[in-house]
């Protein structure tokens, strides 16, 4: 391990930072980093559940025959994002924790540093897949499918590309600045967050020209913001308890409730017919 690591892992230390940082890139990790996804895996499964059952129980008198499938489908991936999110976080944030576990029971054979990039990979992959498939929930319930395919198949596209740029870049065998002794950020994880943020500005247009009757849809978008200005700014700073990143994820958590709720009360109030 360099010198200057040394320094800062022992600077930490005697700040009170009890966890392994992060392998990747040597930043800390708070005691709750990853606990809300850890202590909420169950609960959050069964809202999600009750969610997708509610609405599919509903839409079998509301939604024409004919759009029933389309209907399921959709809402069955925004569910599936969902739960991901909990146990994918749980995996990634707490891989210090996780991958100490597997390797008592013999389940990996990673080093810590290929552990958190694996589960890394996975995290950012779910966050696009929610992205995408709340904005396929959101694009169905305004009614415009057709109008705005372009917008879709973007922000599908981006999937896949975040797929793509995960695997091939985000690796330590092909990108050096991915290793624990180098604390810069590897050109992959800049070019994987401009593909989420991109995502992002695409459903915040198409809201932007959504049906009048569903402007108070826009809701779902203002409540992400506040995290997304945490996690940017890095403000709060990180603490031995929680920093920046913890308010990120409160306030991912509260903005993909907020999207269920709503659509389940579109189920009755249908924006896009007044
Ligand atoms: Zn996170």
């Amino acid at each position: 391990m360099r010198e200057e690591v040394k320094q800062r892992v022992a600077h930490f230390a005697a700040a009170g930072f009890k966890r392994d940082l992060y392998y990747r890139d040597g930043d800390t990790r708070p005691a709750l980093r990853g606990q809300i996804f850890a202590a909420m895996k169950w609960q959050w499964t069964t809202f999600v559940l009750l969610y997708w059952t509610a609405i599919c129980m509903n839409a079998r008198t509301t939604v024409p025959a004919k759009d029933l499938p389309t209907f399921v489908l959709i809402r069955g991936m925004a569910a599936v994002s969902y739960i991901l999110l909990v146990f994918i976080g749980d995996l990634y944030h707490n891989s210090d924790a996780h991958h100490a576990r597997e390797k008592e029971e013999g389940t990996t054979t990673l080093s810590p540093l290929h552990y958190e990039l694996k589960w890394l990979r996975c995290d950012f992959f779910t966050i696009s897949l929610i992205q995408a498939s709340t904005f396929q929930v959101w694009v169905a319930n305004y009614g415009f499918i057709e109008g705005h395919w372009w917008a879709a198949a973007l922000s599908w596209s981006i999937c896949v590309f975040v797929v793509i740029v995960s695997v091939f870049y985000l690796d330590p065998n092909r990108d050096p600045a991915t290793v624990y002794e180098n604390t810069k950020s590897p050109a992959a994880l800049d070019a994987i967050k401009g593909l989420l943020g991109t995502q992002f500005v695409t459903y915040v247009y198409l809201i932007s020209t959504g049906p009048a009757g569903c402007a108070w849809s826009a809701a779902v978008y203002y409540i992400f913001v506040p995290g997304f200005v945490a996690y940017a700014a890095r403000f709060p700073e990180d603490r031995p308890l929680f920093g920046s990143h913890e308010v990120f994820h409160i306030f991912i958590v509260l903005g993909i409730f907020s999207s269920m709720v709503c659509d389940a009360a579109n189920m009755s109030y249908q924006c896009a017919a007044r």
